[in-house]
């Protein structure tokens, strides 16, 4: 692990190579530790006059966490993996063009590099969240202990209620097989962003769906 001090500032960046260091790093800590991938979307939040916190808790040098895995569920997409590495993604271009389409609509190119879907996904207010709730994504958790897997909207639910702060650090995104639309066989999907600019600002509104059209629909 390394720490790293910014000259004239307060913060001290914590680098840990592993969930497990990020864990123990956090222990005692708690929200005086702030998880960032990107940061672009803390660093707006800094801008409108938030605090700094005493520790960035740095999450892109740990392996593998950027990774786009497919397995025989789907495909993992590990938190850290960038909004442009998504949208270049071709699994997700070709079995989940939702998803592929709605982070196309995220900031600009400059924004896509450095912000990832697992920021967007845990801020709890970023636009891919309605296309990942229509198709219906886990998200993968870990809490010292282990990973476990929650519903998207299970979670988002909690957001809502909890007064408490998510303490998990998230690994990664869940899209499964049985949720992609191959577009042979019937699969279709809409994503409309609305916002005060066409483009490169957070939506005022965000709607997506995805289904599949049934043999005699069409
Ligand atoms: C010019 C500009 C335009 C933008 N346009 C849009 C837009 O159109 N739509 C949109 O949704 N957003 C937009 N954003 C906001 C931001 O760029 C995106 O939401 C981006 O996806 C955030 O990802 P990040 O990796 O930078 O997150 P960060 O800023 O690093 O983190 C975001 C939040 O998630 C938490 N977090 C990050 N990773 C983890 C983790 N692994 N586990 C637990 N918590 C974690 C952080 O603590 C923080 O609370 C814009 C920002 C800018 C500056």
């Amino acid at each position: 692990m390394a720490v790293q001090s910014m000259p004239g500032m307060q913060t001290a960046v914590l680098k840990p190579m592993s969930l497990q260091e990020a864990w123990l790093l956090r222990a005692g800590r708690e929200a005086a530790a702030v998880p960032v991938a990107g940061g672009s979307l803390l660093r707006t939040q800094w801008e409108n006059g938030a605090a700094l916190p005493p520790y960035l808790l740095d999450l892109r040098g740990i392996p593998g966490l950027a990774d786009i895995a497919a397995d025989s569920e789907g495909v993992l997409v590990g938190s850290q993996a960038t909004l442009a590495a998504v949208k270049r993604s071709k699994p997700i271009r070709e079995r989940w063009p939702l998803l592929h389409e709605a982070v196309g609509t995220i900031g600009g190119p400059g924004i896509r590099n450095l912000g990832t879907l697992g920021g967007n996904a845990a801020s709890s207010i970023g636009d891919s969240l309605p296309a990942l709730l229509a198709l219906e994504a886990g998200l993968l958790w870990y809490d010292g202990a282990g990973l476990a897997e929650q519903p998207l909207d299970e979670w988002l639910d909690e957001r809502r209620t909890s007064a408490e702060p998510e303490r998990r650090l998230l690994a990664g995104i869940r899209l499964r097989e049985s949720r992609s639309e191959p577009q042979a066989a019937g699969g279709w999907h809409c994503w409309r962003k609305v916002g005060r600019r066409e483009s490169f600002t957070p939506s005022l509104v965000s709607f997506a769906a995805s289904g599949t059209m049934l043999p005699g629909q069409g």
